[in-house]
């Protein structure tokens, strides 16, 4: 399986739960597990909230999802001057992004920043995805087309 979905958005707090949508319709479609769904869409929500929230003067931000056998890669995006994970301090009680990020390395297997001097942002989410024994379970598996 090698598939990828992408979408553009207004950098509007509504869109957030688009994203959400769109995701996870593609993951289940792609035969991922609800365990493996829940940790990417909350991880992406996050992301895409401080998207949301700190990717001014950007107006617009991206996410694309790559879906793998072994593995589910969502990548968001935005131009605006963002933030890495350099630039982001310890968290503290009252840091909500700061937060949002630990919460991030918990839900999903690697958390990667990069930026670019042009003010470009991208946070990718992987995550492992369950392997069945010898392939026939787990997710992941694209579900058999009906035959009716
Ligand atoms: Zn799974």
């Amino acid at each position: 399986m090698d598939v990828r979905f992408s979408i553009a958005l207004p950098r509007e707090a509504y869109t957030v739960a688009v994203v959400r949508e769109f995701v996870g319709e593609a993951l289940r479609a792609h035969g991922i597990c609800d365990e493996c769904a829940f940790r990417i869409l909350l991880a992406a929500s996050e992301a895409c909230g401080n998207a949301v929230d700190h990717g001014a003067p950007a107006r617009d931000y991206s996410v694309t999802t790559h879906l793998h056998s072994a593995s589910c890669v969502v990548e968001i995006s935005h131009k605006g001057t963002g933030f890495t994970a350099a630039r982001v301090p310890p968290p503290r009680l009252d840091a909500e992004s700061g937060r949002g990020i630990l919460l991030m390395r918990h839900l999903v297997d690697e958390v990667d920043f990069s930026g670019s001097p042009q003010g470009d942002t991208t946070v990718r989410l992987c995550k492992t995805l369950h392997q069945g024994a010898d392939g026939a379970a787990g997710c992941g598996r694209v579900p058999e087309p009906a035959l009716c």
